[in-house]
């Protein structure tokens, strides 16, 4: 059974504004899907869409039972009053001792649980964000390019984390990005969205072994090789001839 079926008829704002018309995908279980869009598009509606926070579209979304849902976002949103074990407790009660310990070694936050945001990095600060995202033991984790704005090296960093934390638990992700190089190194799919009212205008599966760096020969080759397919596919177009429209 898939974890998520979307069917989305058209996603109008009160201001007229249509942002989502007939874009239709399903995820499975375990599955990596990278969303990538030219700004405006439609992403972040969309994943508002299918956390429920917007309610007000034509069409339907369905989650398989029980599913537990994760979110991410651009900026961490921790509670800056609460300690990082405090702010981890938050979504996970059971996460202290030598679990919280354990968690926090993963994500190279072995002496953090004490500290507050204010006295964390950036970078740190999404290290705590990406394991709140993964302590509620997500079926499906919604992440709205968790990672933008950070230097290089922390982004590659969290990427690897990521992964790890991904690969061990398995939760269905979309993750949403601008970046097509981010997306080919993560994603076991990548949907491209036209310009808004956005749809998909190509659903491709990405087929090279993990792990992949960004910088990976696989994913250099392979964004090479779909911009000189589709030189406006970052813009959400495809190359006219093609038989890759769904
Ligand atoms: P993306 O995340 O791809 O940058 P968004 O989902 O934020 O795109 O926005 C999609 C389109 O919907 C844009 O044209 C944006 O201006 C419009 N939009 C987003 N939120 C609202 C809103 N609350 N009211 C009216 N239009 C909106």
């Amino acid at each position: 059974m898939n974890t998520l079926t979307v069917r989305i008829a058209a996603k109008r704002y009160p201001n007229g504004r249509c942002a989502i018309e007939e874009l239709s995908f399903t995820a499975r279980p375990g599955e990596f899907v990278a969303i990538v869009g030219p700004s405006g598009a439609g992403k972040t509606t969309l994943l508002k869409i299918i956390s429920a926070l917007d309610r007000d579209f034509e069409g339907d979304v369905q989650l398989a039972p029980q599913t537990r849902v994760g979110f991410m976002f651009q900026e961490p949103r921790l509670m800056p009053w609460l300690t990082v074990a405090q702010n981890l407790a938050l979504v996970d009660p059971g996460a202290n001792g030598a679990r919280l310990a354990q968690a926090l070694e993963r994500v190279g936050l072995k002496d953090c649980a004490a500290l507050f945001p204010n006295q964390l990095s950036g970078g740190m600060q999404r290290r705590v964000a990406l394991l709140r995202a993964f302590m509620v033991a997500p079926q499906l984790l919604l992440m709205d390019e968790p990672f933008q704005s950070l230097d290089l090296p922390t982004a590659d960093q969290l990427r690897a984390q990521l992964r790890t934390l991904w690969q061990d638990s398995r939760p269905t992700v979309l993750f949403v990005t601008h970046n097509l190089h981010e997306a080919l190194s993560l994603a076991d799919r990548v949907l491209f969205l036209t310009p808004g009212p956005s749809r998909i205008a190509l659903d491709y599966a990405m087929e090279a072994p993990r792990p992949r760096g960004l910088d990976s020969p696989a994913v250099q080759r392979l964004a090479q090789q779909l911009l000189s397919e589709h030189p406006d596919l970052l813009r959400g177009r495809l190359a006219a001839c093609t038989h890759a429209m769904v």
